[in-house]
C-alpha cells in the first residue's frame, strides 16, 4: 500500500500502482470525469500513470492553469493527427501550449497553406476527438526513437532527439498519430468538445533565421462548446475596446513616425485625462506624507555606473549623448531611483527623519525593439508615477501597509474591483544570488507577508521570484473582459542604498543603511491609461472624463443662452463644451454619443423660455429638465463620490 497526501492535508491509503484517475474515482465519479492530469510530488503527470511510492497528489481540472495547459498541449497533438490524416507526409516541429491555446510548427513541403484550410482541419479534429482515443505513454530507447522518425522521414523530430539523453525519451500515441513528447497529456481526445484555429504565421525552425521557415498554426480548444462561444465573443469585444482604436476615436493620443516610434503624443483630451490622474494621485500622496521632487531627463554616465544600470543594461539602452566641448557622456534616464538616492544624500539624515518619501511623475526612456512596440502598453518613453521611500528596517511593514492602502484607493476610485497581489520572495535554496543580509531579508519578507495579510489582500506567494536586490509585491488586476494586467508594484531594495552609500544616524549615534522602497501604483501613466481605456471601453468614470458634458443648442437662435449655460458651469473640476455646428440636433446627439461624453444638455425654445436645460445621459437617454444650477450640484456630488 502507499500513502497519498491530498491538498487539504488528508492522507489516504491506496494500492501501489494506483493512478490519479483512480484516486479521483475513489472521491467522486464527477471529479473523475473532470480530471485532466495530476500534480504528483510537484510534477505534472498523466492521470492514468501508476503511482508507485508515497506521494503528494493534486488532481488537475480545467480550472487549474496546468490542467488547461495539459488540455491545450494535447490539442496540439490532436491537430497534428488531423494534419497528418489530411496531408500525408507533413513533418512536425514543436507543438506547445501557450497562454490561451496552442500552436504547432509544421512543414507542409511544397503544399500551399492558408487560413482557408482551417475549416477542413477543424472538422477533422472534431471527428478525431469523438473517437475518444487514449493518449498512450511509452518509454523508448534513443535508438528506437531515431529509427521511428528516420523511417517517417521527419528531420525535425530527429533534430530534437539528438539533444535528448538515452533513457529519458517517451512517445505518446493517440489514434494513428505518434509524437515524441515528455507529456503529460489528458486521458483521451474525447475531452475536446470545441476547436477554433485562430491564425497562421511563419516561424523559423528553432527560432534560427538561417534555418527553414515552418508554418505555425495557432488554435484554441475547450471542453464545452459554450466556452468557445464566450471566448470568441470576448475577442470581438476586446477588438472593439482596443486602446489604440479608441485612443484615436476619442482623440486621446497619437503616434508620429517623424517624432519617433514608441513615443506617444498626448492630445489635448488625453492630456486632460492624464492630468486628472496626476492630480488625483498627487493629492492622495500629499496626504500620505510624500514630497514631490523633479529630476532631469538625462544624467551623467557616472550616475548609472554607481547604480549598476550601466553594467547591466548599458549596451542595450539608448546610446549616450556627448557634449561637444567636454566630451561628457549622458544617458537618457531609464529610471528615477538613482536620482532620488542623490536627493536623499543632499543632507545628513537621522533616524527621527525617516521615513522620507520622494515622489515624481518621472518620464523615463527605455530602448525597445521596434517590433516589440504596442500602442501605449509597450513604448520607448513613458512616465512613471514613481516614488522612493527611505526608511529604517523596522519601518518596512508600516510603510508597506500605507502603500497598499494607496494602491487599493487608486484601484477602487478607477473601478478595478478584481485584483490579486503576488508576493515574490527569494529562493530559500539559493540565497547566495541575492544581495543583503539574511536578517534584513527575513525582516522584509515577513513584513510584506504580514502587511498584505493585515490589509486582507488576496495574495499568491512565489518563491524565487524576488529581484536580486529585494522582495516585492506586484498587483494584477482583472479587467472587465477577465484579462489580467500587471499594474502597480512595491519593491524593497537593499542594493541601491549600498551602492550609493546612503546613511542615517541611529539612536545609538552610529551610521546605518536605510532600506529603500520603490513603488508605483499605476505602474506608468501610459500603461495605466491603456488598461483603463480597455477596461471601461472608453466610458471613463465621470470625474476622469476629459469632457463631462456638452451643450447642444437646437439652432442658432439659442446660442447666446447656451453659451451662458456653459459659462455658468465650467470651473476647475467641471469641464464641458458646446456644439455650435449648423447641424440637426439628432446629428449632434449621435456625435456626442460616439465621443462617449457623459452628459448632453439640450437647449431649445422651451428650455430658454423656462431657464432650464434638457438633460440626456450617454447610453441611457432622456433624464428630464432642470436648471443649470441643479445640474451643476448634481455633477459635483457625482464627481466627489
Ligand atoms: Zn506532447
Ligand atoms: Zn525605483
Amino acid at each position: 500500500m502507499i500513502n497519498i497526501t491530498l491538498p487539504d492535508g488528508s492522507v489516504r491509503e491506496y494500492e501501489k500502482g494506483t493512478s490519479s484517475y483512480q484516486i479521483a474515482l475513489s472521491i467522486s465519479e464527477g471529479l473523475a470525469r473532470n480530471v485532466l492530469a495530476a500534480e504528483v510530488n510537484g510534477e505534472v503527470w498523466d492521470a492514468a500513470r501508476p503511482i508507485e511510492t508515497d506521494s503528494t497528489v493534486k488532481l488537475l481540472t480545467w480550472n487549474d492553469t496546468q490542467g488547461k495547459s495539459t488540455f491545450w498541449h494535447s490539442s496540439a497533438h490532436l491537430m497534428a493527427e488531423a494534419l497528418e490524416a489530411l496531408y500525408p507526409g507533413t513533418k512536425f516541429g514543436i507543438g506547445p501550449a501557450i497562454e490561451t491555446g496552442f500552436y504547432y510548427d509544421v512543414d507542409f513541403g511544397d503544399r500551399d497553406f492558408s487560413s482557408d484550410d482551417f475549416k477542413k482541419i477543424e472538422d477533422k479534429i472534431m471527428e478525431l476527438a469523438k473517437t475518444k482515443s487514449e493518449f498512450v505513454r511509452k518509454p523508448v530507447s534513443k535508438a528506437d526513437a531515431e529509427a521511428y522518425f528516420n523511417e517517417k522521414g521527419d528531420e525535425y523530430k530527429l533534430d530534437l532527439i539528438k539533444d535528448l539523453p538515452d533513457g529519458s525519451i517517451t512517445f505518446y500515441t493517440q489514434g494513428k498519430f505518434t509524437d515524441l513528447c515528455r507529456g503529460p497529456h489528458i486521458p483521451n481526445t474525447g475531452f475536446v468538445k470545441a476547436v477554433k484555429l485562430m491564425n497562421v504565421a511563419g516561424a523559423y525552425w528553432r527560432g534560427d533565421e538561417s534555418r527553414k521557415q515552418l508554418t505555425r498554426i495557432y488554435g484554441v480548444t475547450f471542453p464545452k462548446q459554450s466556452e468557445l462561444t464566450d471566448y470568441l465573443k470576448m475577442i470581438e469585444e476586446a477588438k472593439k475596446r482596443d486602446h489604440r482604436k479608441l485612443g484615436k476615436e476619442l482623440e486621446l493620443f497619437a503616434f508620429s513616425e517623424k517624432v519617433g516610434m514608441g513615443l506617444p503624443l498626448w492630445l489635448p483630451k488625453g492630456t486632460a485625462l492624464r492630468e486628472k490622474l496626476v492630480r488625483f494621485l498627487q493629492k492622495a500622496q500629499e496626504k500620505a506624507g510624500y514630497e514631490q521632487v523633479i529630476t532631469p531627463h538625462i544624467a551623467h554616465k557616472n550616475l548609472y555606473i554607481t547604480s549598476g544600470h550601466y553594467d547591466k543594461y548599458g549596451a542595450d539602452s539608448f546610446q549616450p549623448i556627448k557634449t561637444p566641448q567636454e566630451g561628457e557622456e549622458f544617458f537618457l534616464k531609464p529610471m528615477n531611483c538613482p536620482h532620488h538616492c542623490e536627493i536623499y544624500k543632499t543632507k545628513p539624515r537621522s533616524y527621527k527623519d525617516l521615513p522620507v518619501r520622494f515622489a515624481e511623475f518621472g518620464t523615463v526612456y527605455r530602448y525597445e525593439q521596434s517590433g516589440e512596440l504596442h500602442g501605449l502598453t509597450r513604448v520607448r518613453g513613458f512616465t512613471q508615477d514613481d516614488a522612493h521611500l527611505f526608511c529604517r528596517p523596522d519601518q518596512v511593514k508600516e510603510e508597506f501597509k500605507k502603500v497598499i492602502d494607496l494602491v487599493l484607493y487608486v484601484f477602487k476610485s478607477l473601478g478595478f474591483d478584481d485584483y490579486i497581489a503576488q508576493v515574490s520572495l527569494r529562493d530559500p535554496e539559493n540565497t547566495i544570488k541575492y544581495i543583503g543580509s539574511d536578517e534584513n531579508w527575513r525582516l522584509a519578507e515577513t513584513a510584506i507577508i504580514e502587511a498584505a495579510a493585515e490589509k486582507g489582500l488576496p495574495t499568491v506567494v512565489e518563491f524565487g521570484e524576488a529581484a536580486f536586490y529585494g522582495p516585492k509585491l506586484d498587483f494584477m488586476v482583472k479587467d472587465a473582459l477577465g484579462r489580467k494586467w500587471q499594474l502597480g508594484t512595491i519593491q524593497v531594495d537593499y542594493n541601491l542604498p549600498e551602492r550609493f552609500e546612503l546613511e542615517y544616524t541611529g539612536s545609538d549615534n552610529q551610521k546605518h543603511r536605510p532600506v529603500m522602497i520603490h513603488r508605483a501604483p499605476f505602474g506608468s501613466l501610459e500603461r495605466f491609461v491603456a488598461v483603463l481605456i480597455e477596461h471601461c471601453a472608453g466610458n471613463f468614470p465621470l470625474w476622469l472624463s476629459p469632457e463631462q458634458f456638452i451643450v447642444l443648442p437646437i439652432s442658432e437662435k439659442y446660442e447666446d443662452y447656451a453659451k451662458k449655460v456653459l459659462e455658468s458651469l465650467n470651473n476647475s473640476d467641471i469641464r464641458g463644451l458646446i456644439d455650435l455646428r449648423d447641424e440637426k440636433i439628432g446629428r449632434k446627439i449621435r456625435d456626442a454619443e460616439v465621443k462617449k461624453i457623459p452628459y448632453m444638455l439640450i437647449i431649445g425654445e422651451k428650455e430658454m423660455a423656462e431657464g432650464v436645460v434638457s438633460l440626456r445621459k450617454h447610453g441611457q437617454g432622456d433624464l428630464g429638465s432642470m436648471t443649470a444650477e441643479q445640474f451643476k450640484s448634481q455633477l459635483i456630488t457625482e464627481i466627489t463620490v
